[in-house]
């Protein structure tokens, strides 16, 4: 298949052929056919054995009782992708199937997501993908304040270890901690924010999950990778900051 229609095909399963049937004009690619990995910088994948401070945090992080999740936990959920990634996909916390499976965004949503990178050109294995949550909340409920300053240590670890070019924070509990927001998710959409003292750009769009419960904002989170694409490729110029 080629590289278009690989798109095409990813496109259609995030929405877009409804969006060409209410007469909207088809999305330009923001991902050219003749080369994929390049148009986002994409790293190869990641065959290097992790680093020593790599290798600590995990052990850290699966060992950790820092807050009471690790009493109902199966396991800890550490992230996955490439170690250098440019591009950071960060959302709430391991539901049911990713604490089974030890992997952030498995089953239905994690399917919609891969569909979402992979219309612009990533993957699992190019990017990073982690959760602002190491272990499951019962019952999928809201992360406490409480678990978040003591989780969040972690992540700002693994982001330091990264450096990433670009971070997208997906669903209002990612953008809302990463942020320190109390906003609408609705008001953080359609901007760029800047993330931690190296004001690593940061695009904010809807989780997968939600975007499963309610397709008609599917148009709205390819707005957004859009407009990730755009701040990666062009930097900071393409629209107001904070
Ligand atoms: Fe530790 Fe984070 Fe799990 Fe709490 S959620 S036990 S802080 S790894």
């Amino acid at each position: 298949m080629s590289n278009g229609a690989r798109q095409a095909e990813y496109l259609r399963a995030i929405g877009v052929e409804v969006w060409r049937r209410r007469g909207m004009a088809p999305p330009p690619p923001v991902v050219p056919a003749a080369a994929p990995a390049a148009a986002v910088g994409v790293a190869a994948p990641d065959a290097t054995p992790p680093g020593d401070d790599w290798v600590a945090l995990q052990a850290e992080v699966a060992a950790c009782t820092r807050c009471e999740l690790h009493r109902t936990r199966t396991q800890t959920v550490f992230g996955v992708g490439h170690r250098e990634a440019d591009w950071l996909i960060i959302g709430e916390a391991p539901g049911a199937e990713e604490d089974r499976r030890g992997e952030p965004f498995v089953g239905r949503a994690g399917q919609l997501l891969d569909n979402m990178l992979a219309a612009i050109g990533l993957d699992r294995k190019t990017a990073y993908i982690a959760n602002i949550l190491k272990c499951r909340p019962p019952d999928n409920r809201d992360p406490q304040a409480g678990e978040v300053a003591a989780c969040e240590p972690y992540l700002e670890r693994q982001i330091a270890l990264i450096r990433p070019r670009l971070i997208l924070a997906v669903g209002r509990i990612a953008a809302q901690n990463l942020l320190k927001t109390d906003l609408p998710l609705a008001r953080l959409r359609g901007r760029i924010h800047h993330y931690g003292p190296q004001r690593i750009p940061l695009i904010v769009t809807y989780h997968p999950a939600y975007l499963l419960r309610t397709p008609a904002d599917k148009r709205k989170a390819w707005e957004d990778l859009q407009l990730a694409v755009r701040v990666f490729r062009d930097g900071d110029v393409v629209g107001g900051g904070q």
